[in-house]
């Protein structure tokens, strides 16, 4: 009967419930474990100058290995390291991870900034502004090196204290960029109050070019009012590159180039190829 089948589908969805959280809760336990096991490492993916094609630096993404090998995405684990507060750990170990990575290339004379991600969890920690200048300064890293990438979505609700740590950050010689720009509905005159000296065009939207480029045209002409660096992410074919070369973007990012590998292939193919 109907009535049987509504039963069914409730129990169906309990027990659909209950799994979710089940894995939710191995997967928390899991991840506070294993930033001590060594279990993250930070892969890198090159980005391109749009003219030249050489590399002008890149983003750092994380990845999580089980130890059975397999990999976790951090599309996965990002939101629930972001919601259970183990992203304040987990990010200071980006940071430090990302200021050990750059001391090396320093050491060697080799300039290429590293861009990481940043949730804004982090921060609204009191102490974010200050764990970042110690990094840098414990590895001697110039602040330059480093940029921060923040996901457009995430500013909205804590715009105005977010705005003030952006800006001190900044002030000490570290670059901003806004990540996934296009998603966030930032507004207009929110846009013109954020210390950002790069935006991330969506690689939703670069994907559309160019057969639909009209989004990525009107983040290339924001872009252009603001004065700051235009980035593409998620370029993967020609088309898209001389699109995006010809409408004023400035960088490139994507698989058309490289994916993001581990950090010692990413010197071996893109730093010190010549040595
Ligand atoms: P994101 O910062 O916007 O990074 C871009 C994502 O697009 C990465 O996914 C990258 O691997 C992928 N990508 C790059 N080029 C292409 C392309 O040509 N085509 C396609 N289809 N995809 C491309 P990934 O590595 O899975 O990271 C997903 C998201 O997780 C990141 O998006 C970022 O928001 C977050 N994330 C990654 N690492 C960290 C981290 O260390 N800290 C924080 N807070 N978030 C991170
Ligand atoms: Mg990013
Ligand atoms: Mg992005
Ligand atoms: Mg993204």
């Amino acid at each position: 009967s109907s009535k049987n089948q509504g039963g069914n589908q409730v129990s169906f969805f309990t027990s659909q419930l209950t799994q979710h959280i089940h894995e939710r809760l191995m997967l928390e336990t899991a991840l506070s474990r294993s930033i001590d096991l060594g279990a993250f490492e930070l892969f890198l993916q090159p980005k391109m100058h749009a003219q030249s094609l050489e590399v002008t630096g890149c983003e750092a993404l994380i990845r999580w290995f089980k130890d059975d090998g397999t990999m976790i995405s951090p599309a996965v684990f990002i939101p629930i390291a972001e919601s259970t507060r183990l992203i304040i750990g987990l990010g200071k170990w980006v940071i430090e991870e990302a200021c050990r990575i750059l001391q090396g290339w320093v050491a060697q004379g080799r300039v290429v900034p590293m861009a990481i991600n940043v949730s804004v969890v982090q921060l609204l920690e009191e102490d974010f502004v200050e764990f970042v200048l110690a990094c840098l300064r414990k590895h001697q890293v110039p602040a330059d090196m480093l940029e921060l990438e923040i996901t457009e979505s995430t500013l909205i609700d804590n715009f105005d204290k977010v705005v003030a740590v952006l800006t001190e950050v900044r002030q000490n010689g570290l670059r901003i960029a806004m990540d996934d720009f296009g998603t966030g509905y930032s507004s207009l005159s929110n846009l013109n109050r954020l210390p950002i000296d790069v935006i991330k065009a969506d690689k939703s939207f670069v994907q559309g070019v160019p057969n639909e480029a009209a989004i990525t045209q009107l983040i290339g002409s924001i872009g252009e009012v603001l004065g700051v660096e235009l980035v593409a992410e998620g370029v993967e074919t020609r088309e898209q590159l001389e699109w995006l070369r010809q409408n004023g973007f400035d960088t490139l990012q994507g698989f058309y180039f490289s994916k993001p590998i581990p950090a010692h292939r990413f010197e071996k193919l893109f730093l010190f190829k010549d040595e």
